[in-house]
């Protein structure tokens, strides 16, 4: 079972990329951020819960979170692989991580960062912003989104380096070009 984290910085195209790879390999997606924008629609006890400290760009609860990957991960056991997009995003929910996957036998295979500019990042947030009118996309909290990725996410790039599974991708140019060197350094050869 190939376990990937697909990293990086809110607007650097995890969820393109992640559905790509996913289709190629025939691995499970598993985006956070798409489940709980599905429970909030839907109106559920968790998406009320949720709704107001999305809509203003912080971090739902790890507790919320690891129950969603440990359901997620129940109801895939016979996956193949999986590319985790927008999971872990503490440290906290990283040692989750590494929990569920040791009572499956498992473990993180890859941990594959995108790398984009900073102002690239926004442009491409408020882009997205007007185009698919999502909540969390205007400018106030797309900048609180990248604060909290700096001060809650980024640390993992240490926590992965330490276990030599951290590995870097630029992030900007075409999709088709992106997903190229993608699949090349999942399978190895770069
Ligand atoms: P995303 O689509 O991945 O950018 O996620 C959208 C929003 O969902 C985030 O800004 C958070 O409020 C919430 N979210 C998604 N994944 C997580 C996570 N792993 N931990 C905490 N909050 C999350």
């Amino acid at each position: 079972m190939f376990n990937l984290i697909l990293f990086g910085p809110p607007g650097a195209g995890k969820g393109t990329q992640a559905i790509k790879i996913a289709e190629k390999n025939n691995w499970v997606h598993v985006s956070t951020g798409d489940i709980l924008r599905m429970e909030v629609k839907q109106e559920t006890t968790l998406g009320l819960k949720v709704k107001a400290v999305m809509e203003a760009g912080h971090l739902v609860s790890d507790e919320l979170l690891i129950e969603i990957m440990e359901s997620v991960f129940r109801k895939h056991s016979s996956a193949g692989g999986f590319v985790l997009d927008g999971f872990p995003r503490t440290l906290n929910q990283a040692k989750a991580l590494d929990k569920m996957l040791e009572t499956l036998r498992q473990k993180v295979s890859l941990v594959l960062s995108l790398d984009v500019n900073e102002t690239e990042l926004v442009n491409r947030l408020l882009k997205r912003a007007q185009e698919q009118g999502r909540k969390d996309d205007t400018e106030d909290v797309v900048r609180n989104r990248l604060v909290q990725y700096h001060q809650h996410t980024r640390p993992l790039i240490d926590y992965y380096k330490g276990q030599k599974l951290f590995k870097e991708a630029f992030g900007e140019g075409s999709v088709d070009d992106i997903f190229l060197t993608l699949c090349n350094v999942i399978e190895g050869k770069e």
